[in-house]
């Protein structure tokens, strides 16, 4: 049985072969430094996301978006977002005919009427560019296609919400612009990158390796 994320499914649009050597005999690509301010800004991001939605409100960085006009609250079952939350367990689906499970560990969740909308937060150094959230389409498809699967209704949109910085008050504090983004998302797209990943995994050749890869031409 396998187990695979959507972060493994935007590594095999990258390179086929890599995911399938992540995946079936556990050897991982070289590892780059990988910045740990992202990890502890959603570690502080969850808490205080979570104080507001102890009081039914939505946070300040919200309020004067169209969520907010939308009528969207907090998702507040506290016991479903500690799974869902979970990297190691997440959202999950079984696709029994393969017996390879897909899992999918999401930020938070709004509610609009009985629809759920997944709400990822992203750190970024600079303001966010035009087309910077193109590279998240595939992740919030794959939450998407994860929600219906376990029988929860989605709307066809999700949001990304951007923390970068924009200046130091007098006492040294550094202070953070957000960005929220609504992005177009799309359960079905999300299923056929699944069933895409799930060939690769069955099929009994190892498929071939990306052209464009820095990792293989430094090996070279
Ligand atoms: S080309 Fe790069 S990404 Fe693909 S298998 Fe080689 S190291 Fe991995």
């Amino acid at each position: 049985m396998y187990r695979i994320s959507p972060s493994s499914i935007n590594l095999m649009l990258e390179c086929p072969r890599c995911f399938w050597l992540q995946t079936i005999k556990k050897e991982k690509r070289p590892e780059t430094p990988f910045p740990s301010l992202p990890s502890g800004m959603d570690k502080i991001l969850k808490e205080h996301f979570d104080r507001f939605m102890e009081q039914g409100q939505l946070p300040p960085e919200l309020r004067e978006q169209d969520c907010a006009k939308d009528g969207c609250k907090l998702f507040n079952d506290k016991e479903k977002l500690r799974i869902w939350r979970n990297n190691l367990k997440g959202i999950e689906f079984l696709d029994k005919e393969s017996n390879i499970i897909l899992h999918g560990a999401i930020d938070n969740i709004l509610v609009k009427d009985r629809k759920l909308i997944v709400l990822d937060y992203k750190t970024r150094g600079y303001p966010v560019k035009e087309d910077t959230h193109e590279y998240y389409v595939t992740q919030m498809d794959l939450y998407n296609f994860l929600l219906r699967k376990n029988n929860y209704e989605t709307e066809d949109y999700t949001y990304l919400l951007f923390y970068y910085p924009s200046r130091i008050n007098e006492t040294g504090e550094v202070i953070f612009d957000t960005k929220l983004i609504k992005i177009e998302t799309d359960p079905i797209r999300g299923e056929k990158v699944f069933k895409q990943a799930i060939n690769i995994l069955l099929s009994e050749k190892e498929p071939e390796a990306s052209r464009e890869c820095k990792f293989c031409s430094l090996k070279n």
